[in-house]
């Protein structure tokens, strides 16, 4: 495959694979791809790709013929004081990643999809109108999802899910996919999604692929580069947390004391074990929430309703390291900023 004329400046290497940086050029080989019959699945990236979104990627080459895989930081959904500067891009290597991919697909067999794009676009093009504003009252084109968008990581994060929409909404503008993949890492954003593509009558079908995890448990994510040792260790309280109120469920518990109960004791625990240590070894954090919700509207329940399940979800902040020793290994950012974690697993009817 040949680099588009609209290819992005930068890559260090002859990049195989489509590089569109112009609507108009993805356009045209959409249009193609319409009249020869084909069917597109979109991923929405942020970049610094991990195994996480290979799996999302995968998936789509096995249910379309080809792929479209948008790699794009979009502004709108950090808030003013959010990681937006220090957010981790990683270009050469995610090209390099997709083409050893895309390379994997040619040769697979049953015949998967192929990624025939790999959309790459400037903010400009992405915000033609306005410089994009990341204020809660700022100005704009924006499309709003409430109440679903302002709860949970909605109510510290207020532009978050705004921007999510928002950004997604041009990309399936942009790219009229059949499919489009989302990470159920991010479940409160798959049914902010599908909630969108239900009220604007979107014609595009949402997929959701489980999540996918560090062999210990912690959820991938673009963001964990900047844990550092000591806090990698403590950032495993979430997935345990998730765990034992599984595990609650499993026995058949209902109530909101009864399932949450020991993951709230554990986080208790963990966060007096860490401050009892001194400040040169331990890693605290903040447990954001820990929610028990239904699963369309994300309010919370008490008891679960067992015809509908649960959405458990949580989100921790693991704070910035204090007094760093000398040689230890911090993290990207060297243990400065604060790393907030989010993770869920959905508790689904019984039988
Ligand atoms: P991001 O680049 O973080 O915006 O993520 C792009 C897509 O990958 C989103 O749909 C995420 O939910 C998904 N994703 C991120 N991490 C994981 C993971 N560990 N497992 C599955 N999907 C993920």
């Amino acid at each position: 495959m040949a680099e588009s004329s609209s290819a992005v400046k930068g890559a260090t290497f002859p990049a195989t694979i489509n590089v569109f940086r112009l609507v108009a050029d993805l356009r045209q080989h959409r249009k193609q791809l319409l009249s020869s019959g084909k069917t597109v699945g979109l991923v929405p990236t942020m970049g610094a790709l991990h195994a996480g979104h290979f799996a999302l990627i995968r998936q789509a080459a096995q249910e379309n013929t080809n792929v479209f895989v948008s790699v794009y930081v979009n502004p709108t959904q950090f808030g003013v004081n959010e990681d937006l500067e220090s957010y981790p891009r990683t270009w050469d290597a995610d090209i390099k990643m997709l083409e050893k991919l895309d390379q994997e697909f040619a040769a697979s067999s049953p015949q998967l999809g192929r990624i025939s794009a790999v959309f790459a676009p400037t903010t400009k093009t992405m915000y033609p109108t306005l410089p994009p504003s990341s204020e809660v009252t700022g100005q704009g084109s924006f499309v709003t999802i409430t109440p679903l968008g302002a709860i949970l990581e909605g109510s510290s994060r207020p532009v978050f899910f705004r921007g999510v929409a928002t950004v997604c909404m041009k990309l399936f503008n942009i790219t009229t996919p059949d499919k489009a993949y989302f990470g159920q890492k991010d479940i409160q954003q798959t049914i902010v999604i599908k909630r969108m593509v239900k009220d604007f009558w979107l014609d595009t079908e949402v997929q959701i692929a489980p999540t996918v995890r560090e062999a210990d448990g912690l959820a991938m994510s673009s963001r964990n580069v900047y844990l550092g040792k000591r806090r990698r260790g403590v950032a495993l309280l979430l997935s345990r947390m998730l765990v034992l109120a599984e595990e609650r469920y499993a026995l058949g518990m209902r109530t909101r004391a009864d399932i949450l109960g020991p993951a709230l004791e554990l986080a208790q625990s963990m966060a007096a074990e860490q401050f009892r240590l001194p400040p040169s070894i331990r890693a605290t954090f903040e447990v954001i929430y820990f929610s028990l919700a239904n699963p369309d509207t994300l309010e919370e329940v008490d008891p679960v309703d067992g015809n509908d399940g649960a959405i458990l979800s949580g989100a921790v902040k693991m704070l910035p390291v204090e007094e760093p020793q000398p040689g230890e290994d911090c993290g990207l950012g060297d243990g400065n900023s604060p790393v907030r974690l989010i993770d869920n697993i959905v508790l689904k009817p019984p039988g």
